[in-house]
């Protein structure tokens, strides 16, 4: 039986965030889903009470480095410390390299690299003591093999990655783990609004020629939150119907 430990998923409102909620708490966790969108949150909730689904939401702008510390440390001392930590909230704000202005190179990086940093600091504190932690950070196959247009979010999403090992060597003789997920192409809020030419030149980048769904990263998500990946650490598994190989 898996034990019942604290997730915190970020940007779990809608989305890959949400699948990975979902997954978790359907492979026995109590999850709390961070987010920023109050409207999302209480629909979740709603679904939470009325199905008996093990799962809390909290408002809160991850990019607030002292509320998310706090709220962090509240939900550890409530629920006997934190076991799962999903950096999963991201944003874009594409262009190319001679048109991101300094705003949207600093927002990208804000909420998709520093807001994984603070949570991950806050993570482990709570971790080490319990001696067992899974902190999963949800990076990009644009972080990996780059992308153009994306200079800033490929930027944030490499940081991740190079985050996530540091953790990894950090915390290993604790059990804690630090992985990555990179996915692909997924069909999202996120990637719904890019124009219908950028969809069909990715789609031609793509092995498999399609897609992927929020659930393919939630599972891979849950792989690693779960025991059979103890012996698993500072790895990017990328989820991106072979993209990236
Ligand atoms: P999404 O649909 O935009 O969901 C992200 C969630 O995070 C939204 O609910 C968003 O709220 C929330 N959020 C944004 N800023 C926040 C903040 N400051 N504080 C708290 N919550 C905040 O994105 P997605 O497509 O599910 O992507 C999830 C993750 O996967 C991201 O890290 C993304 O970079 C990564 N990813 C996605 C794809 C893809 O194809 N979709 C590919 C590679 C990697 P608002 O909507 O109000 O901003």
């Amino acid at each position: 039986m898996t034990e019942k430990r604290l997730a915190i998923v970020t940007g779990g409102g809608r989305g890959i965030g949400l699948a990975i909620v979902m997954a978790l708490e359907k492979q026995g966790r109590k999850v709390v889903a961070m987010d920023i969108d109050k409207a999302r949150l209480a629909e979740l909730q709603e679904k939470a009470e009325k199905e008996g689904l093990d799962i809390l939401t909290e408002c809160i702008d991850i990019t607030d480095s002292d509320a998310l510390t706090a709220c962090m440390e509240r939900l550890g001392d409530a629920h006997g410390g934190i076991g799962i930590l999903v950096n999963n909230a991201g944003i874009t704000r594409d262009g190319l390299v001679v048109t991101i202005s300094d705003d949207d190179f600093d927002k990208v990086i804000a909420i998709n690299l520093k807001a994984s940093f603070v949570a991950t600091r806050a993570a482990t504190k709570s971790m080490m003591r319990h001696r067992f932690g899974r902190i999963i950070s949800i990076s990009s196959v644009s972080g990996v093999i780059g992308n153009a247009g994306q200079s800033n979010y490929a930027a944030s999403k490499a940081a991740l990655i190079g985050m996530s090992k540091c953790v990894a060597r950090e915390f290993a003789k604790r059990n804690i783990t630090a992985n990555c997920v990179a996915p692909g192409f997924i069909v999202t809020e996120m990637t719904a609004v890019l124009p219908e030419k950028a969809k069909d030149y990715a789609k031609s980048a793509i092995p498999m020629n399609k897609f992927g769904a929020v659930e393919d990263i939630a599972n891979a998500v849950a792989f690693f939150a779960s025991d059979d990946s103890g012996y698993i650490t500072g790895q990017v598994l990328c989820v991106d119907g072979g993209m990236a190989m």
